[in-house]
């Protein structure tokens, strides 16, 4: 439950487990692939005047893909959150503070998801750390082994791809 009714804070913390939809509109935007439902925990607290307090957690699966030779790479997310929901806008300076309208009935954890899961995720990904990536001429996976193209600069290069290019007789 990301929507929690004002009301039901007075009578002590509330949990907030929660799972979205990889198609939800909250993730929209965001440029990553998700493989699986983000499944969201923790507990909001009042923390005085205006001031309510969450400390959550999120996991999610991502479609990742290698930086390198492109491959899908299944990428594991995982964050601790913590954040302040206020109505103080002096507050509003510090990244992990959220606004409250002054006449809200219920703290809304959703912006908060969505922010933590884009500092989340890994700018880019690699299928192992050595991998050696797609030929830049011919395009083959290195992984699998040589291509034979000529190295970079070898002016035989010119001259296979003239040849290759010839018609048989
Ligand atoms: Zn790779
Ligand atoms: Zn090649």
């Amino acid at each position: 439950m990301l929507q929690v009714d004002l009301r039901e804070l007075s009578g002590g913390p509330a949990n907030t487990p929660a799972e979205l939809g990889a198609a939800d509109p909250l993730f929209e935007g965001l440029g990553v692939v998700l493989a699986g439902p983000v499944r969201v925990g923790g507990r909001l607290h009042a923390a005085g005047e205006g001031r309510f307090y969450w400390q959550g957690s999120l996991r999610a699966q991502l479609a990742g893909e290698c930086r390198r030779c492109l491959a899908p790479v299944p990428v594991t997310v995982a964050a601790d959150i913590r954040a302040l929901f206020t109505q103080d806008p002096d507050a509003l300076d510090d990244p992990d503070c959220y606004p409250v309208a002054r006449d809200a009935t219920q703290i809304d954890l959703r912006p908060a998801v969505r922010e933590e899961l884009l500092l989340a995720v890994p700018r880019w990904v690699v299928c192992r750390e050595d991998c050696a990536g797609l030929c830049p001429r011919c395009g083959q996976d290195l992984n699998a082994g040589p291509c034979g193209c000529p190295p970079a600069g070898d002016p035989r290069w010119q001259a296979l791809a003239a040849f290759k290019g010839k018609p048989r007789d």
